[in-house]
C-alpha cells in the first residue's frame, strides 16, 4: 500500500472517516513510529541545539501526527467498533504505549529541556511555551529521571511492584464480588424488588441450571435489593457480604489487607526517593492544589459547614423509618431502602413525565443559543465525512464571522459504541508557521434515539450530561493558545479539568434557561414551574448526607497518603474510624471493611486525588456564582469567563485563571447554596 494513499496519514484537513479501513492502521502507525524514532534520535543528539525551534517544535509536530492518527483510531474504536477494528486496535496499542514510555525515559531529551530552561532563550519564551518546558521537566523528574543509578533501579522496581499490587487488589475485589452467589426459591422473600430486576435474577438462575432467583454483589443485582427489598434479613445478608469483600472475613488469598499495607509503604518509599516526605506531596505536584494541608483544610471546612445538614437529613430519615416503616433502629442495610421510600413519599414525579418536555431539537437549539449568548458566537451547520449517518457536524464562528472551531455531535446509543458520554479532541488549536490550525472536537453521548416519527426525548439527566460534555468541548474549542502542549484541555491540571464541564451543568438548573429549552412533545407546552420545583427539591434530597460521605472518603484518602505512618502499627481502618467520628453522621457496623474495596485509590489512579471531585464542584459552583450575581446570561461575564478560563487552557496555573475570572480565591459558599445547604 502506498503511504500517501493511507488516509490515516493525511493531516491536511478533517479526518477522512469515509476512507479509513482497519487495514490502514498498522502501516500508518508503524510508519509514524519509525519516522518519529528517527527524528527523536536526531533531536536528542549533542549536535542539536537546545532551543525551542531546534527540538521542541519538531518534537511537537511529530507527536501531533502520531496523536492525531492514533486518536482517530481510538475514536473509531469507541464509536464504530467491529471485530476487525478491535483486532487492529489491540495489535497496535502496545506499540503506541511503548513509544510514549520510551519518550518519557529519554534522558538525552530531558537534558535538552533542562538546558533550554537554563538558557537565555527561556526568558524570551511566551508564558505558554515556558509552561510546556516546565511541565516536561516536571514529568521527567516525577518518573525518576534525576535519580542516581542505584536509586533509579529501586524506583523502577517499586513502580513495577506497585503496578502488580494494584492489579492484584482489583482482581481480588472482582473475585470476591463474584464469589458471592445467593439463590432464592421463595418469591415471598423477594417482595418490593422491581419486576425487571427479578426477571434478570430468574434468567441468571436458569443459566446456572438452578430454580428460583439468583442474586450477586454486582451493582445491577446488589443495588436494587438494598434499595427496594422489603425483606430486611435479605438486605442485611447482602450488605454484610458486600462490605466485607476482599477482607479477612473471606479466604486469605483474596484478602486485600496486606496489599493495602504494602502499597502504602511502597508509595511512601518512592516519594522519599524523589525527595518528598510522602505520596500526597508527590500526587499534588501536577495538580492545582498546592499542599496536603490545603486540601485537608478545604475538606474540613466543607465538613464543618455541611455536617448539620447531614445530621438533619439523617434525623429525618430515622424518624420516617421509625414512623412509616416500623424500623425502630435504622441500620446500615436499611439506609438505601428507607431513603428510596422517603424520596418517593416526598417528590413523586417520574423521569418519564419530565422527558416529554425535552425533545432533542429544542434542547440542542437551547444549548446553542446559550453558548451564542454567553460568548458572542454563532453556531452553524457544516459538512464533513462522518462515521455514522446520525452524526452531525457544526462550526463555531466569532462575531466577525471568522472560524473559531468545529465539532461533531454523535448523540444516540448504538451497538458499536462504547457506553457513557465523552468529549475528545480531533484537532488541537495551534499556530503553525504563522497559520492558525483551528480546533475540532468530538462530542459523543449514548442517549436513546428517535422512535417512530417523534424526535428523541431526553431525561433531565441526559440534558445535564450533554451540557457537561459541551463544557469540555468549549474548553477545547474556544482556546486561543498557540502551542499544542497547553492548548485547550492539554496541560490543564488534573483537579481543574472538570471546572468548565461542571460549570455548564448549572444552567440546567436555571429556570430561565431551562424553560426556553422545553416543549412538550405532544402539546408544545413549556415545562410547568411546579414540576421544575419538584426537580430542584429532589436534586437536593439528602445532599448533606451525600456530602459528608464524599468528604469522609476524601479525608481518608488524603490522610492515608500524607500523615498516616504506614509502618507505625496503626491500621487504615482505625484512621477511617477516627475520620468518621469527626465528619460522618451514620456509623457503619464494626465489620465494615470499606478500605479493602476502595479501588479508586488502590488501583484506580485517584490516590491522594479523591478530593478532586469536590474540588472541581466548588470551583465550578463558585465560578457560576458570578453569573448569578451579574445575570446568568450576562455576555460581559461570559466574555470574561471565556477570556480568563476557557481561552487560556493549560497555559497558566488554573488557580490564576480562576482568580482572574472571579477576582478572589475560591470559596465553598456557592456549592453549599446550590445543594440547598445555605447558611442563614
Ligand atoms: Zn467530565
Amino acid at each position: 500500500m502506498l503511504m500517501n494513499s493511507n488516509p490515516l496519514l493525511d493531516f491536511s484537513g478533517l479526518p477522512r472517516f469515509a476512507a479509513v479501513k482497519p487495514e490502514h492502521i498498522a502501516p500508518a502507525i508503524d510508519s509514524l513510529l519509525a519516522e518519529n524514532r528517527a527524528l527523536i534520535e536526531r533531536l536528542a543528539a549533542p549536535a542539536t541545539a537546545s532551543t525551542w525551534e531546534a527540538f521542541v517544535e519538531p518534537l511537537e509536530d511529530a507527536n501531533e501526527r502520531l496523536s492525531r492518527a492514533w486518536g482517530m483510531v481510538g475514536h473509531l474504536h469507541g464509536v464504530l467498533d467491529s471485530p476487525e477494528l478491535r483486532e487492529a486496535y489491540s495489535a497496535n496499542e502496545p506499540k503506541v504505549v511503548q513509544y510514549w514510555t520510551e519518550l518519557g525515559q529519554n534522558l538525552a531529551l530531558f537534558g535538552k529541556y533542562k538546558a533550554l530552561r537554563a538558557s537565555e532563550e527561556y526568558r524570551a519564551l511566551t508564558p505558554a511555551q515556558a509552561r510546556i518546558v516546565d511541565n516536561e521537566i516536571r514529568d521527567f523528574r516525577l518518573s525518576g529521571a534525576e535519580l542516581g543509578p542505584e536509586e533509579k533501579k529501586r524506583f523502577a522496581a517499586i513502580a513495577e511492584e506497585l503496578a502488580r499490587l494494584s492489579t492484584q487488589f482489583s482482581e481480588n475485589l472482582l473475585d470476591a464480588t463474584n464469589a458471592f452467589v445467593l439463590y432464592l426459591e421463595d418469591k415471598g422473600e423477594l417482595a418490593g424488588i422491581p419486576e425487571d430486576v427479578l426477571e434478570a435474577a430468574r434468567a441468571a438462575a436458569e443459566k446456572d441450571g438452578k430454580p428460583g432467583w439468583k442474586f450477586t454483589l454486582q451493582a445491577p443485582s446488589y443495588l436494587p435489593v438494598m434499595q427496594y427489598a422489603d425483606n430486611r434479613a435479605l438486605r442485611e445478608k447482602m450488605y454484610h457480604a458486600y462490605v466485607t469483600r476482599a477482607s479477612e472475613f473471606g479466604p486469605a488469598e483474596r484478602d486485600n489487607t496486606s496489599l493495602i499495607a504494602q502499597i502504602l509503604r511502597l508509595r511512601r518509599e518512592a516519594a522519599q526517593l524523589l525527595g518528598y516526605a510522602n505520596h500526597a506531596e508527590v500526587s499534588l505536584v501536577p495538580k492545582m492544589a498546592d499542599r496536603p494541608e490545603q486540601v485537608i483544610a478545604f475538606l474540613e471546612d466543607l465538613a464543618a459547614k455541611s455536617k448539620s445538614f447531614a445530621q438533619r437529613d439523617y434525623d429525618e430519615l430515622k424518624a420516617f423509618a421509625a414512623r412509616d416503616l416500623g424500623l425502630a433502629q435504622l441500620e446500615a442495610w436499611d439506609a438505601a431502602y428507607a431513603s428510596e421510600k422517603l424520596r418517593i413519599a416526598r417528590y413523586a414525579f417520574s423521569d418519564q413525565e419530565v422527558k416529554q418536555y425535552f425533545p432533542e431539537p429544542k434542547v440542542l437549539a437551547g444549548l446553542f443559543r446559550l453558548i451564542e449568548t454567553l460568548y458572542g458566537l454563532r453556531i452553524e451547520n457544516d459538512q464533513a465525512e462522518v462515521w455514522d449517518p446520525a452524526v452531525r457536524f457544526f462550526r463555531i464562528v466569532g462575531a466577525d464571522g471568522a472560524l473559531v472551531g468545529r465539532f461533531y455531535v454523535d448523540l444516540y446509543a448504538r451497538e458499536t459504541k462504547r457506553g457513557g458520554a465523552w468529549m475528545d479532541d480531533a484537532v488541537t488549536r495551534r499556530r503553525k508557521r504563522g497559520d492558525v490550525q483551528h480546533p475540532v472536537a468530538y462530542l459523543v453521548c449514548n442517549f436513546p434515539g428517535p422512535v417512530g416519527n417523534k424526535p428523541a426525548l431526553f431525561t433531565h439527566d441526559d440534558v445535564i450530561t450533554l451540557f457537561h460534555e459541551f463544557g469540555h468541548g468549549l474548553h477545547h474549542l474556544l482556546t486561543r493558545v498557540d502551542y499544542l502542549g497547553v492548548s485547550g484541555i492539554h496541560g490543564v491540571e488534573w483537579d481543574a479539568v472538570e471546572l468548565p464541564s461542571q460549570f455548564m451543568e448549572n444552567f440546567c438548573w436555571e429556570w430561565d434557561v431551562l424553560r426556553e429549552m422545553t416543549a412538550h412533545v405532544d402539546t408544545g407546552a413549556r415545562l410547568p414551574r411546579t414540576l421544575f420545583d419538584k426537580m430542584i427539591a429532589a436534586k437536593n434530597f439528602q445532599s448533606g448526607m451525600q456530602m459528608v460521605r464524599q468528604l469522609e472518603f476524601s479525608l481518608f484518602d488524603m490522610h492515608l497518603h500524607w500523615d498516616f505512618d504506614p509502618v507505625g502499627g496503626r491500621t487504615p481502618l482505625a484512621l477511617l474510624d477516627e475520620i468518621r467520628r469527626k465528619v460522618a453522621v451514620m456509623m457503619p457496623p464494626a465489620y465494615n471493611r470499606f478500605p479493602n474495596n476502595f479501588s479508586h485509590i488502590f488501583s484506580g489512579g485517584y490516590s491522594a486525588g479523591y478530593y478532586s471531585y469536590k474540588w472541581a464542584e466548588v470551583l465550578s459552583a463558585d465560578a457560576y456564582g458570578l453569573f448569578e450575581e451579574k445575570g446568568v446570561l450576562d455576555p460581559v461575564t461570559g466574555a470574561r469567563f471565556r477570556d480568563e478560563v476557557l481561552a487560556v487552557g493549560g497555559s497558566r496555573p488554573a488557580i490564576e485563571s480562576f482568580k482572574a475570572f472571579r477576582g478572589r480565591e475560591p470559596t465553598v459558599e456557592a456549592l453549599l447554596r446550590h445543594n440547598g445547604m445555605a447558611v442563614a
